[in-house]
């Protein structure tokens, strides 16, 4: 009985994780199933430029594990977005934009413009924004 539960649960959040990484543009990008102008990669992070950038250099920096929010974020996931930060530190160097500085923006929710639902840090600069996003 506690066996046939177990499955019938495992098999409906299978199902549900799969819905919702099969629809997510950016595990998309993380598979290689979506065109985008990878700029770095490892077995954590995946980052790329931003189709729609708001300033010279506009930079996308994804966990590989689909993570909805920060709202969904969990503990064990700290060291995660440290290593997201610290990326986005490198790829500026890399870019040329450390030394004028820049914007790191995680927008999360609706309300605060989050558009796709796979957590991400938005790495921007190059200029001086006059609207800064958020
Ligand atoms: P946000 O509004 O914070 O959720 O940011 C989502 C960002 O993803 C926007 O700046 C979009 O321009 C960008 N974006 C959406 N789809 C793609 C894609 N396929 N490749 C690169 N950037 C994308
Ligand atoms: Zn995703």
């Amino acid at each position: 009985m506690f066996r046939a539960l177990a499955a019938h649960w495992f098999a409906k959040f299978s199902a549900l994780k799969a819905t919702m990484t099969d629809s997510c543009i950016f595990c998309k990008v993380i598979n290689d199933e979506a065109k985008a102008t990878i700029v770095y990669r490892d077995e954590q992070v995946t980052a790329f430029r931003d189709i729609h950038p708001v300033g010279p250099v506009h930079i996308l920096i994804v966990p590989n594990k689909h993570i909805q929010s920060v709202n969904e974020m969990d503990e064990a996931d700290k060291p995660l977005v440290g290593h997201m930060i610290f990326t986005a530190k490198r790829i500026a160097a890399q870019e040329h934009i450390a030394e004028g500085g820049y914007h790191l923006i995680m927008n999360t929710g609706p309300n605060g413009g989050q558009t796709v639902f796979h957590m991400h840090l938005h790495l921007i600069g190059g200029d001086r924004m006059k609207h800064p996003m958020g």
